[in-house]
């Protein structure tokens, strides 16, 4: 194992990480529900009264607002400078690579070529610091974000708060987003205290990052800063709890493994593909997959390979009740994910990878990954 950006591991193994990681999260929900109490509730109500969904519980909604205090505090700088042409062109693009086929390499290498250019820079606090945080400069950041296109549910979740924002005062709208900032400047300091050990390997990562990774599609979802991170890490322990009575309850329920946890990374791997999702076929007793398999046996759990993201959800909605999943990623994406899968009618728990070592953004040969199967037990145990 090579820690490229994060080790969740002390060594052992990372049963250490899933404490800390329960106890942030309980001190992040406890100073959030009470600071920001007021803010929840009427957020809540406009929901309500406008029948915007069903609604979600006061934690889920504070995930929400910390994810936007975070988002304006890291992108805010390159938001307020994006121009509208390059807006237009680089969402063109991320529309053509969704659709997929034959565009998607010539949209991938334009969005490459572009997003270095207008997207991103080296980050400047100084210049956060100095914006107002007010709706517009809010409406700049879901900009941004979309022609990013890395962000498609951050942006679906926090519409709703830009929209409630523009009914409010111009005062009433400032407040709102100052203290989502607040939060998350506090949110900053707390978590890294708690988690930091687990992401120290990002500093020097990221470092370089603009030299590896100029010119590439990925740069911007490669240059997480640490508190991405921990936003993710300690939104994972919220949600899973926020969604476990729902997920629980599911009639069916599956394992989704992303490609990399495979031994046979390299070559060799026997998974048989089917509809665009791979099944493992046990050809090699080290595998963490095999293992994984094997537990989804016992425990009356369908375990899937999902070489692409497009691959896991359909367009289709899932009836209510009817599938629940553990979702197995690395740690940035993990809130959008167990997002994804709530507005696909699946409530998700998710489970860390220990480590990435991906070949499409992390390394150039690619190793394979691993997860914590005492955790996924655990998972298991409590919903069967
Ligand atoms: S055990 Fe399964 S996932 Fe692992 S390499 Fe073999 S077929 Fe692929």
């Amino acid at each position: 194992m090579r820690i490229i950006t994060y080790s969740l591991r002390n060594g052992v193994n990372s049963n250490e990480y899933y404490e800390a990681a329960e106890q942030t999260a309980a001190i992040v929900s406890e100073e959030g529900l009470r600071e920001l109490a007021m803010e929840l509730q009427a957020f809540k109500r406009y929901i309500r009264e406008n029948n915007i969904e069903v609604l979600r519980s006061d934690v889920e909604y504070l995930m929400e607002l910390l994810t936007l205090g975070v988002l304006l505090l890291r992108y805010s700088d390159d938001a307020v400078v994006l121009n509208q042409i390059s807006k237009q062109v680089l969402t063109n693009l991320v529309e053509m690579r969704q659709k997929g086929g034959s565009l998607k390499p010539s949209a991938d290498f334009l969005r490459g070529l572009l997003g270095t250019f207008v997207l991103y820079s080296e980050h400047r606090p100084e210049l956060v610091s100095a914006l107002q945080f007010n709706t517009k400069n809010f409406t700049k950041l879901l900009e941004w974000l979309t022609a990013a296109g890395e962000f498609s549910q951050e942006v679906k979740r926090l519409s709703s708060w830009l929209d409630y924002a523009k009914g409010l005062s111009d005062e009433e709208s400032s407040e709102l987003i100052a203290s989502a900032v607040s939060f998350a400047i506090w949110f900053e300091e707390e978590s890294l205290k708690h988690l930091g050990k687990y992401t120290e390997g990002l500093e020097a990562y990221l470092e370089n990052v603009s030299e590896t990774h100029r010119w590439r599609e990925n740069l911007i979802f490669c240059s997480r800063q640490r508190l991405e991170y921990h936003l993710n890490m300690v939104g994972a322990e919220i949600m899973n709890k926020a969604y476990r009575e729902d997920f629980i309850k599911t009639k069916r329920k599956a394992v989704f493994l992303p490609a990399c946890i495979r031994k046979r990374i390299r070559g060799g791997c026997k998974a048989k593909e089917k509809k665009g999702v791979l099944y493992c076929a046990s050809c090699d007793l080290g595998c963490q997959v095999r293992e994984i398999k094997e537990l989804g046996e016992q425990h009356g759990y369908e375990v899937l390979i999902i070489p692409h993201e497009s691959s896991a959800f359909s367009d289709e909605k899932v009836p209510e009740g009817e599938l629940g999943i553990i979702g197995i990623a690395c740690v940035t994406n993990l809130l959008a994910g167990g997002w994804k899968a709530k507005s696909s009618g699946i409530p998700a728990q998710c489970v860390l990878l220990d480590y990435c070592g991906c070949k499409n953004h992390w390394d150039d040969e690619g190793f394979p990954t691993a997860i914590n199967i005492e955790r996924l037990k655990s998972i298991m145990l409590k919903s069967s």
